[in-house]
């Protein structure tokens, strides 16, 4: 999660504004992802009939967000034998469901979140008076690795060519074989030297004669034995037998020279791209475009509105993370929505049930 301090702007709760004559809803989730479905599934639970919307191909994903696009998840706990990732997010689905979320299959295309209720637009639903009203936002939209479309890349995605060590390196196509990596940064750093632990041998493919990583990590990859950084190189094809990844035709961009490079492994590390185009002018955002929340929650820079997942995440990055930052912005936006609720009826705050204190244990004895 991201560890920058933020400043809140408090506005003032649900203060005059205007409630959807089509839908208002307490609380409604954008996106798809295990973030979004696990924040769908506490909300359910606490009979907040949470509304998820989980898009129409939004950024470029099915419903079910980027594990959709995977074969085998092995990382995810209970699972032991792992699980394929489109079945994995069929069954967050069906426990949202289960406990009543009202699952809306389309993108939202625009919100307004200057004041409360918040108002948000649908694709093909976006003239003016088409608003529909939340009082809790959770933004869950999710990231995307950026990829180089090279030659070739589409038929050996997930069969050689990934973006993401933690999350595929140890698959046995990867075992004792060479491997590239794409990248110049800490990130490139990072994934090449995790990766030493499985291939037989790591290229580091860097565009430029130095790596924009830091000091220590460029020193770290730089002097691994199980390392070569091939410096002004870029790849320009990817190759292989038609089922798995073979080799890369790399180009050296001083001398124009090119030349096979056997590896059975592709790993892009340069960078992902975080779904916040519907939000960057009003949340406050990092210079990565990443939604800022206030370290240790999920509570963006507006009141009501929530983070969870890879859209505020650039560290982990994974689905078990995603998963924990939605339970904590459904629980921070229940426990809104309670002290809100009591606020209106006059109820004094020290009977309010506040959960997400109960859930950090603050009213054990
Ligand atoms: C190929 C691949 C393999 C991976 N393997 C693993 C693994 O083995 N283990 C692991 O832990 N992690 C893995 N990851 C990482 C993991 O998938 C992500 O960390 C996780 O999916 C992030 O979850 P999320 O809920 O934040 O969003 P996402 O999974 O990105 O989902 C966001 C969803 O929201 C939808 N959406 C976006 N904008 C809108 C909108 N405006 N309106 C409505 N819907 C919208 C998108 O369409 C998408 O469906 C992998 C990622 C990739 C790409």
């Amino acid at each position: 999660m991201t560890h920058v301090p933020v400043h809140v702007e408090v506005k003032e709760p649900k203060a005059g504004g205007e409630k959807s004559k089509k839908m208002h809803s307490q609380v409604v989730i954008i996106g798809s992802g295990p973030a979004g479905h696990t924040a769908a599934i506490y909300l359910a639970r606490a009979n907040l009939n949470p509304v998820l919307y989980e898009g129409m191909l939004a950024n470029g994903f099915a419903p079910g967000g980027q594990l959709t696009t995977t074969t085998d998840v092995e990382n995810f706990p209970g699972f032991p034998d792992g699980v394929r990732g489109p079945e994995m997010m069929d069954k967050f689905r069906l426990q949202s469901e289960r406990f009543g979320t009202k699952i809306i299959t389309e993108t939202i295309v625009r919100v307004d979140l200057s004041q409360r209720p918040f108002k948000y637009w649908t694709e093909g639903e976006e003239e003016e008076q088409d608003f529909m009203t939340a009082d809790t936002i959770i933004l869950a939209t999710g990231a995307s690795a950026k990829r180089l479309n090279l030659p070739g890349e589409d038929t050996y995605w997930n069969s050689g060519i990934s973006a993401c060590a933690v999350c595929d390196g140890a698959a046995p196509i990867f075992r004792n074989k060479p491997i590239a990596v794409i990248g110049g940064g800490d990130s490139a750093a990072e994934e090449a030297t995790y990766l030493t632990k499985y291939g037989s041998h790591v290229y580091v493919l860097v565009r430029r004669d130095e790596l924009r990583a830091s000091k220590i990590m460029a020193k770290r990859v730089t002097t691994h034995p199980k390392v070569t950084v091939l410096w002004n190189t870029v790849a320009v094809e990817t190759k292989g037998d038609g089922d798995l990844l073979q080799s890369l035709v790399v180009k050296n961009v001083k001398t124009g020279e090119t030349k096979d490079l056997p590896v059975n492994g592709l790993f892009y590390a340069i960078g992902h791209e975080p779904a916040t185009a519907l939000v960057k002018t009003q949340v406050q955002v990092d210079e990565d475009g990443y939604i800022q929340t206030v370290p240790g929650t999920a509570q963006t820079s507006i009141k009501g509105v929530f983070a969870a997942g890879d859209v505020q995440d650039k560290r982990y990055r994974q689905a078990i993370t995603s998963a924990g930052s939605g339970c904590m912005a459904a629980l921070e936006a229940e426990r809104l929505i309670s002290e809100e609720e009591a606020e209106d009826e006059n109820i004094p705050t020290d009977k309010v049930h506040v959960p997400t204190e109960g859930y950090m244990g603050a009213d054990k004895e």
